[in-house]
């Protein structure tokens, strides 16, 4: 047996594992430190009450007749309601939806389509799945976006050709978005050199800013060069459920190889969680998702303003759950060691999405009530 030489070439050192040991140290040490996660994202209230009737429902009628496989792209009845939420206006129809076990799956998957000679532009910082896939994949000619402080964390398209660019916005870990201006100068590009965008709007739930378009679709020829994912993970808690689907547009020329990819290697999501997904996006289903994304909102705008208050630089925290938390008197692994062990809080370094990330750490807001006042307690 011979082991795929990519993966020898990915940092054994993962931020997460790094992370989740430097807490237990301080575990060992003291027993008793109660610690504050701001660290890692992921959601910290219930399943709404409607999703959690509908996947019983969903289960309920499995228990009563034999649900078999479903379609690989997802069942009708949750496509057409993606596209009576979102979609229609943009022309699609049900064959350009694809239903996925969550975006990290999607992106995955389409990555299968793209030649390994690919010149890839990704990011930085920004979330480590887009650099970690494509090396995964052999694809070596990667170019980094620097999304720095003086340019609003937002990248610009460079000027060498790319075939294929992720664009995560609003961006983890910084928290800002793309506006239509910025979106349409990727597009343009992208339409100049016949490039692909892959464009990951994982928090597109949390958008406030009047000028960031919630799709990709809103800017103009963005069909023939884009390719859009969404999650129910952020939006509607189904991190732990697994449920997403992407928008293959038809005009890129991708849909026939991507249904044969989807043919061969997959057999589709779960029903029960399509149903569940099917009552988030109900009119009542999004209200209550909502009321989480904006609890999330709120936690963010308070540890932000008190940060900022207390004299810090900061960062997100408007169209995401994300504070960027920018640090000036050491490097980010210090300034987290510093949070941890002296308050006892987990952030994330920066330099853990990428070296531009440097001078910064992540603080994430999918927190509780009672998380959110242990927060702002330390952070005063
Ligand atoms: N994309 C981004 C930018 C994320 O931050 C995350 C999760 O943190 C994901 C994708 C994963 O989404 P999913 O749970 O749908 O796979």
């Amino acid at each position: 047996m011979k082991i795929n030489p990519q993966f020898l070439k990915i940092s054994k050192k993962y931020l997460f594992s790094e992370i989740e040991k430097r807490a237990a140290e301080l575990l060992e040490k003291k027993p008793n430190a109660d610690v504050v996660n701001l660290g890692i994202g992921d959601v910290a209230l219930p399943l709404t009450p409607l999703v959690q009737k509908a996947l019983a429902e969903g289960v309920e009628e499995m228990r009563k007749k034999p649900i078999g496989y479903g379609p690989g792209s997802g069942y009708s009845f949750l496509k057409q309601k993606i596209l009576d939420v979102e979609y229609q206006k943009y022309g699609f129809g049900l064959k350009e939806i694809f239903i996925t076990d969550g975006i990290n799956p999607g992106i995955c998957y389409i990555s299968d389509l793209f030649d390994r000679d690919s010149r890839v532009g990704i990011q930085d910082p920004t979330y480590p799945l887009y650099h970690d896939l494509a090396v995964l994949l052999g694809m070596e000619k990667i170019t980094r976006l620097p999304c720095l402080e003086k340019n609003n964390f937002i990248p610009k398209p460079p000027t060498v050709p790319l075939d294929l660019i992720y664009l995560c916005s609003p961006n983890n870990p910084t928290g800002t978005a793309m506006t239509r201006k910025d979106l349409k100068e990727w597009v343009d590009y992208a339409k100049q050199h016949k490039a692909i965008l892959i464009f990951d709007a994982a928090y597109d739930a949390f958008i406030r800013s009047k000028d960031v378009p919630s799709s990709i679709y809103e800017i103009e020829g963005a069909k023939e060069v884009a390719i859009e994912f969404r999650s129910f993970s952020k939006t509607a808690g189904f991190t732990g459920l697994r449920l997403g689907y992407l928008i293959l547009p038809k005009e890129t020329g991708l849909l026939e190889y991507f249904h044969l990819r989807q043919d061969i290697k997959t057999n589709g999501v779960s029903y029960p969680v399509q149903r569940a997904g099917l009552a988030a996006l109900s009119k009542e289903g999004r209200t209550e998702a909502m009321e989480q994304v904006n609890h999330y909102l709120r936690s963010a705008k308070e540890i932000k303003s008190l940060l900022e208050k207390r004299g810090f630089t900061c960062y997100g925290g408007v169209d995401s759950p994300y504070i960027w938390w920018k640090i000036t008197d050491r490097d980010s692994w210090s300034f987290f060691d510093h949070l941890l062990n002296k308050f006892h809080i987990i952030s994330i370094p920066g330099k853990g999405f990428g070296e531009c990330g440097e001078g910064f750490v992540r603080l994430s807001c999918f927190i509780n009530q009672e998380t959110t006042q242990k927060a702002l307690e330390r952070l005063k």
